[in-house]
């Protein structure tokens, strides 16, 4: 729509977009250019994202090696296995189907995340704070819309109980609401410094999102909640890539096990 409203008026421009599947006009084809390079992620994070169906079925473009090195492989991807079982097996406290509807899960993340010393403020070497709970994303298909109950079966509800039983404050974000997601781009990309530290101090709490919402942020630390089962054999055609891709750092992934 806008390439043909552009070329309609005679307009030359260059556009650049983030997390989008082109279906272009036959004519376009030969201007595309897809940035391919993993600039965000470290080499551990990259590996898993290109795990993704999508990637590995040609739907999304595969990585291309940096031009530079990276200068260390990054922190492993860290695994919490979410326990499922249809039989009544030991889920060892696990509950629900999926990850966000598991009380437990949300525990152990934010077990994670004090391990992490995410939040602590007891470390500044230098003068510098260290990673705060601005700094984290929980991604995953949830529902996080405001008109989304508790009991409805894609609502984060009990993950986010696991999560603030532990003492980690945390903030929904509602796909309609665009002034919240908006904040949520200040904090990773306002043009100054001082900027980004404002929207840091405002309402210091992870941020749950469907990953739908996050297309071109990222965050240092990523929670991916996973919602397919490991003993299918097959890769999430999406979350990899629209979740742990926004990592800078470090990935928490909550696994779907089923037992
Ligand atoms: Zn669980």
């Amino acid at each position: 729509m806008i390439y043909k409203a552009l070329k309609q008026r005679h307009i030359t421009v260059s556009l650049w977009a983030a997390g989008v599947l082109l279906e272009l006009p036959a004519d376009m084809e030969r201007y595309v250019h897809h940035l391919t390079q993993p600039l965000r992620s470290p080499p551990s994070v990259v590996r898993e994202v290109e795990q993704a169906d999508d990637m590995q079925g040609g739907r999304v473009p595969a990585y291309t090696a940096p031009p530079v090195a990276p200068p260390s492989d990054g922190p492993p991807v860290v695994t919490v296995d979410h326990l499922y079982s249809e039989c009544g097996g030991d889920t060892q406290g696990h509950e629900g189907d999926w990850p966000w509807r598991c009380e437990r899960c949300g525990q152990l993340v934010a077990d994670l995340l004090t391990t992490l010393r995410v939040g602590c403020h007891d470390h500044a070497p230098h003068g510098q704070g260290g990673l705060t709970f601005n700094d984290v994303f929980v991604l995953g298909n949830m529902k996080c819309d405001t008109d989304t109950t508790d009991d409805h079966p894609y609502s984060p509800a009990a993950f986010i109980r696991g999560l603030e039983s532990r003492g980690v404050p945390t903030r929904k974000v509602d796909r309609h609401d665009t002034a919240a997601v908006r904040q949520l781009a200040e904090v990773t990309s306002a043009p100054t410094g001082e900027e980004r530290a404002a929207g840091r101090g405002r309402d210091e709490a992870v941020t749950v999102a469907n990953e739908n919402i996050v297309w071109g942020l990222e965050r240092p630390i990523v929670v991916y909640l996973d919602n397919v089962w490991d003993s299918l054999c097959c890769a999430d055609p999406t979350g990899r890539v629209r979740s742990m891709s926004r990592s800078t750092a470090q990935v928490i992934w909550v696994k779907y096990v089923k037992r």
